[in-house]
């Protein structure tokens, strides 16, 4: 914060633009106070459930509008891992290694056990490939092997075909993120494969549920391919207004005028009308 503004430059280094957008919107007074959003638990821990029940009981205003705007738990734990990724907080081999552990890396995701990158998990790998190769092939976006950032760029920068659509693939690499690495978490420690077509299943199911928590009018087809024509195609509501002039009271005259201006400076023009309570022209 700056100036009684966000600072840009820093949300953009952090944060997709539709979250952006949204903390921009949230309006602060650096005068005010500092005061807690999120409270330990009894035993003096800060978890994810302690600032949902927090937030969701208490408070009011800003940032309970940012989590109720992302409605699910997931995809709010999709929010808060994207946050640890970008900033290399996610304990792969390599993190562990940096810490000064020696240990072997062997990458659970591959059949020839991989040194376990954020990049070669997130973006490189033979699970990672399949499953962005399918959410791309279907969302029209076309599937080069990068870094995960690049990738999460091109993804982010990818505008939709209405305002929905725009949310959903701005949802869509989060959530993929956070499903490798919950099967990633399980591959390792309760022995389970690693699948792309689970990690497929499961985002699918999660983006039902955002859009049935965030769009409730909206019916999704089961099939993913069936999700995205339907988000694909919906037409923004168009709400409508009669505009109409009416007569002044009697006795009364009604002066309208308009103008406008191409460039500042530039060239300009302007008008007006003078009419009497019929509503007959009085002068131009
Ligand atoms: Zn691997």
């Amino acid at each position: 914060m700056h100036n009684e503004t966000w600072r840009q430059d820093k949300l953009i280094d952090l944060l997709p633009v539709n979250v952006i957008n949204i903390i921009q919107k949230v309006e602060f007074d650096e005068r005010r106070k500092d005061c807690p959003y999120w409270l330990p638990e009894g035993t003096g821990a800060f978890t994810c459930k302690s600032a949902w029940d927090l937030l969701g009981r208490k408070r009011g205003g800003g940032v309970l509008s940012l989590v109720q705007r992302f409605g699910t738990k997931e995809c709010l734990s999709s929010l808060f891992f994207m946050l640890r990724l970008l900033q290399h907080k996610i304990h792969t081999d390599e993190a562990v290694r940096r810490f000064g552990i020696v240990t072997v890396s062997r990458c659970s995701c591959c059949y020839n056990h991989e040194e376990e990158t954020i990049d070669h998990l997130f973006s490189n790998s033979q699970v990672a490939r399949s499953v962005w190769s399918f959410f791309c092939s279907s969302c029209g976006i076309s599937f080069v092997p990068l870094q995960i950032r690049q990738n999460l760029m091109k993804w982010w920068m990818t505008k939709g075909n209405n305002s929905v659509h725009t949310v959903m693939l701005q949802c869509l690499p989060s959530l993929i993120c956070w499903e490798i690495w919950k099967s990633r978490c399980a591959a390792n420690f309760e022995n389970i494969r690693l699948s792309a077509r689970h990690i497929i299943y499961q985002v699918s199911n999660t983006i039902t549920l955002i859009f049935n928590c965030q769009f409730p009018d909206l019916q999704l087809p089961h099939s993913w391919i069936d999700k995205c024509i339907v988000l694909e195609k919906k037409s923004p509501v168009i709400h409508s207004q009669i505009v109409c002039w009416k007569k002044p009271v009697s006795g009364y005259i009604k002066l309208n005028v308009d103008g406008c201006s191409k460039g500042n400076p530039g060239s300009a023009g302007g008008g007006r009308i003078i009419k009497d309570h019929h509503g007959d022209l009085v002068t131009e």
